[in-house]
């Protein structure tokens, strides 16, 4: 009788706890290791058989559960291509046989044992040693196909393993036996282990049946992958289905992207835009929600790096045979398969965007209006892909009233412009009413109504759309004369004492504003405030303050509409008067610009003041 036994290398228990433990920060998973290996297991007998009819297993093909809570065991059998007591020790005697001292010299050399083990976890099979995180022992009862005799391999993960002939009768397959460790008494729970099965091993092929309390047993998967199957068998309400029960959604979603791609990296993807934002869109971690599947086992449904989060609100399943199942997630993270995939992620979702942005433009608002926010995030943030997004982007014209895109816009420009014009304020109707719209309405110049505070920062960060650019009206400075279709007046020639008005504004406001200076762009308001130096305007100082409350606002231009009645009058006034009035109009620019006034107080004193004064004129 053959009995191999064969202690571990001396540090061997060392290193296997070592690669358990920064391995897997989630010991659930061993269970999801050991059903992969099962599923391989059968996949393997299934492909042999092809050329070797023997071996084939005549009959159904399942991975089988048993819980014993008497023996505190937790049973694995599959119905695989099994293994003999060569093969024995080449796979499952394989960490305690090759490289463990190298594997431990080259740990040691690195500072960070966790990163080390896992750059070196690809030399060596772990996936089935995972068991140990739950079992002080582990029997592996096997039958390979075409053979008669039953091995056993037993081991306690830390002094080494024996291999042994077994009296145990199974059929062809193996059967994995965990002696559960004290504090691992909750995977004896049918319920937890069904749980652990429908979350990380649903889409396993083979049937995973699971013995009940009254002795029955239960499949538990679903077996089938819909993202496997050919897109053109699958219906519209199965996709939706899925996109449901997968996802906890309750809507239909926008568009449904099911693709496979062959090549140097295989993957198959099925992706889906919602209709309805969830509400942990804005969450400060705006972490993406993309399912992660090797080979149809689930990996994980948070791994940064295949979808930016501008695309967070993109849910949906990566399937991948590119990459191997014991990989750790940061190597997964930054692996160039995961690179490639993310690329054309990427691009198909932006081109089916596209598509829909131009076949059903009505649809697109709806999303846009649900997701625009965090796309435009992408303009801010990933230089790479931000042309692309410029495109789809909807942004609001004041000329027509309605969404539309930074071409038409630019398509459409006014006699003589060549620049785009925009507009940065919180709400649409705010926006509609400003003063620094003046010019432009009277122009008939479009300008960009833009009420996201993102606005004021991809805007100014990318500069321009194409060859034209951005320019903020209350922003930056530019000058419209020479364009629009309205002919330019003959330039007023100034009042003879306009110089005398601006000065005495300006001698009334001088700890308020930074400078006073004539406007060609009011036509009915007397004033407005333009940015400083500072290159602030009220609407980005509201959303810095936001974000740093000790934030300090700038002083502004006051830009002054001299041949208005109002101002003209000025000069007449004496000069307590024209004090009052100089203040009031700076108040009312700011009120004007979503802003309290500086001193509301002094304001509504100034007003009572100017009123009084009227009075006392009419009485006269
Ligand atoms: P991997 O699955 O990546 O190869 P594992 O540590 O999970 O690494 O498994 C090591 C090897 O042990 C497998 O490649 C396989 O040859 C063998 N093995 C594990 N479980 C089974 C099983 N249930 N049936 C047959 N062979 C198995
Ligand atoms: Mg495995």
């Amino acid at each position: 009788m053959t009995n191999f036994s064969q202690n571990f290398e001396a540090d061997t228990g060392k290193i296997l706890n070592i690669v358990i433990n920064s391995l897997y920060s989630d010991r659930d998973i061993f269970l999801r290791e050991l059903l992969s290996n099962a599923s391989d297991a059968i996949q393997k007998r299934n492909f042999i058989g092809q050329t070797n009819k023997s071996i084939l297993n005549n009959d159904v093909d399942q991975i089988e559960i048993r819980v014993n809570s008497k023996k505190k065991t937790l049973e694995i059998q599959d119905t695989g291509v099994g293994l003999d007591e060569a093969d024995l020790v080449a796979t499952l005697g394989t960490i305690a046989k090759s490289g463990t001292s190298s594997f431990l010299k080259e740990m040691q050399e690195t500072s960070d044992a966790k990163s080390a083990a896992q750059t070196l976890i690809g030399k060596f099979g772990v996936g089935f040693y995972s068991a140990f995180m739950v079992a002080e022992k582990v029997e592996v009862v096997t039958k390979k196909a075409g053979t008669s005799e039953v091995w056993a391999w037993v081991s306690d993960g830390q002094t080494g393993y024996n291999i042994d002939k077994s009296s145990e009768d199974i059929p062809v397959g193996t059967v994995v036996r965990m002696f559960l460790k004290k504090d691992a008494k909750e995977y004896l729970d049918e319920a937890k282990i069904r749980s652990l099965i429908q979350k990380y091993s649903d889409h396993i092929s083979i049937p995973i049946n699971i013995e009940n309390k009254d002795g029955e047993t239960e499949q538990v998967n679903s077996t089938e992958a819909l993202w496997t199957r050919s897109p053109k068998d699958i219906s519209t309400e199965e996709y939706n289905k899925f996109f449901n029960t997968q996802f906890s959604t309750y809507d239909d979603p926008f568009i449904t992207l099911h693709n496979k791609s062959e090549g140097t990296v295989e993957f198959t993807n099925l992706l889906f835009v919602p209709s309805k934002a969830p509400f942990d869109l804005f969450d400060a971690e705006r972490k993406s929600k993309l399912n992660l599947y090797i080979n149809r086992v689930f990996i994980t449904n948070d791994l940064d790096g295949i979808l930016p989060s501008w695309l967070r609100f993109i849910n949906g399943v990566l399937d991948t045979t590119s990459l191997d199942l014991n990989v750790s997630r940061e190597m997964v993270q930054d692996s160039p398969v995961i690179k490639k995939i993310s690329k054309v992620l990427i691009k198909r979702i932006l081109s089916e965007l596209n598509k829909k942005l131009n076949k059903d433009p009505e649809g697109y608002d709806k999303f846009w209006a649900q997701f625009g926010k965090v796309l435009k995030e992408g303009l801010y943030e990933d230089f790479e892909n931000r042309d692309k997004i410029a495109g789809i982007i909807r942004v609001f014209s004041l000329k027509h009233d309605k969404l539309i895109t930074l071409k038409d816009y630019s398509t459409e420009l006014a006699l003589g412009q060549d620049q785009i014009f925009y507009l940065t304020s919180e709400t649409l109707s705010q926006a509609r009413k400003s003063p620094h719209l003046e010019g432009f309405k009277a122009k008939g110049v479009d300008v960009l109504l833009m009420t996201d505070p993102i606005d004021a920062f991809w805007m100014s960060q990318m500069g321009k759309f194409g060859d034209k650019s951005f320019i903020s009206i209350s922003r930056d400075s530019y000058d419209l004369s020479g364009v629009g279709e309205v002919e330019d007046k003959e330039p007023e020639v100034p009042e003879k004492d306009s110089s005398h008005i601006l000065e005495r504004i300006k001698n009334a406001l001088t700890d308020k504003v930074e400078d006073v200076k004539i406007s060609s762009n009011l036509k009915e308001s007397p004033v407005r405030l333009v940015a400083g130096q500072a290159g602030l305007d009220y609407n980005l100082e509201r959303i810095l303050k936001a974000q740093n409350p000790t934030f300090e606002s700038s002083k502004k231009i006051l830009e002054v509409n001299i041949d208005h009645p109002l101002i003209q009058k000025m000069i007449d006034l004496d000069i307590t008067l024209s004090d009052n009035l100089s203040r009031v109009l700076f108040e009312q620019a700011r009120i004007a610009d979503g802003e309290m006034p500086s001193d509301p107080y002094k304001f509504s004193q100034d007003l009572f003041e100017m009123a009084l004064k009227l009075q006392s004129e009419q009485l006269d």
